[in-house]
């Protein structure tokens, strides 16, 4: 971590400003993210996240099928392949357990190919994709004999599309699972390489249900994202990836969290996800907005508009009373302002509003005094 940056904007060209303030804004963003953050989860190369199946940090789980490596979304529940493969037997839970009957789906946890020092990544039959063919084409004799006399081969370029680092393995620089996406929707060899490219930078990597990349989305998006999601996982609830893909699904093209529209992010999905999505990108905004306020040096107590949730007010877990609705008033009235005033005590304040009534139900735990305008209640002591 390094000090914060100012962010002051200069010369008097407004896009110029913007510019730059969106560049000190990733400078800050980028000095203030961990690179450390959950070892053996984040790998920050790929900007991929893959959830710990046994850690109570993560919500995702293992499949409860004996021998599938795949993720699941509950606790005791089945991956999707599973749970289709169950319907499709018509068996109880139980039964399915006993002899599971599931198509085998090429393993998105990556490995290494079985061959001794072999560079190539693990496609099927425990061999990389250039050792598999090799033993098809020889006739697709005895495994082990064909491994014992394979020459290791040298590790490929990773594929071109953002965040897969997959091997590559096909002429137009993609893996396995990429070529065949993309033969599914032309011929790759009639595709320029512009057209290549476009479809490339469209293109997301293979991800399972205990994952998300932030691979390809604009670079200021990335960063608040991986920022504002290491702030909020100082607490509970556990990192949930799939909140966190459909976040991203739902940010179409925004380039900056900070100005993506609400009502997109949180209203356009069923029902079922929309108050999830909603916690989450709420939480991720007040960090980021807190962020900014440090970035640019800005003071939240300035002004005679407080936002609560910039104050950095802590909550007092011990209060035994919760809130209830009213009004507060944060600045001296009228009168006590234009007596200090006309005692030379102090500068006139700036014009109030007609109202000044933050609600108290969005207000923190620790405002000052807050508790003294509470009405006793029955049993609750009072105050000497
Ligand atoms: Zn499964
Ligand atoms: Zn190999
Ligand atoms: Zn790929």
């Amino acid at each position: 971590m390094t000090a914060p940056v100012s962010c002051l904007l200069v010369g008097t060209d407004a896009d110029q400003g913007l510019v730059s303030d969106d560049a000190n804004w990733l400078q800050w963003l980028s000095a203030h993210t961990d690179a450390g953050w959950r070892p053996g989860e984040w790998d920050g190369s790929l900007w991929l996240f893959t959830g710990d199946l046994d850690s109570d940090r993560t919500a995702a789980w293992r499949c409860r099928t004996p021998g599938c490596t795949t993720a699941a979304r509950g606790f005791n529940g089945r991956c999707s392949s599973c749970r289709r493969a169950r319907a499709a037997a018509g068996v109880c839970e139980e039964e399915f357990d006993r002899a599971p009957r599931r198509r085998p789906t090429r393993p998105v946890a990556r490995g290494g190919c079985v061959v001794p020092n072999c560079g190539g990544e693990l496609h099927c039959r425990g061999l990389c994709f250039r050792h598999e063919r090799a033993w098809r084409k020889a006739g697709g004799g005895p495994l082990e004999e064909f491994i014992a006399q394979a020459r290791p081969l040298i590790g490929t370029e990773p594929c071109l599309v953002a965040g897969c680092g997959r091997e590559r393995v096909t002429r137009r620089g993609l893996c396995r699972f990429h070529g065949n996406r993309l033969q599914r929707r032309c011929n790759p060899a009639s595709m320029s390489h512009e057209e290549l490219a476009a479809w490339v930078a469209d293109e997301k990597p293979r991800i399972s249900a205990h994952q998300f990349s932030l691979a390809g989305l604009p670079e200021l998006v990335r960063f608040e994202l991986l920022y504002a999601l290491q702030q909020r996982d100082e607490a509970p609830p556990p990192l949930d990836p799939l909140q966190v893909r459909i976040l991203i699904s739902r940010l179409d093209g925004a380039s900056s969290l900070r100005h993506a529209d609400p009502e997109a992010v949180c209203e356009s999905g069923g029902v079922q996800y929309n108050s999830a999505i909603k916690g989450l990108f709420r939480d991720l905004r007040r960090h980021l907005e807190r962020a900014w306020t440090q970035c640019t040096g800005t003071d939240p107590y300035a002004g005679n508009v407080w936002r609560v949730e910039l104050l950095d007010l802590q909550s007092n877990g011990s209060r035994r009373w919760t809130g209830h609705p009213g009004d507060r008033r944060l600045w001296p009235d009228r009168a006590s302002l234009a007596a200090r005033g006309a005692q030379g005590l102090g500068p006139q304040h700036p014009a109030l509003p007609a109202r000044a009534a933050p609600s108290a139900a969005g207000l923190p735990r620790r405002l000052p005094n807050a508790g003294g305008l509470r009405p006793r209640r029955p049993g609750q002591p009072g105050r000497g």
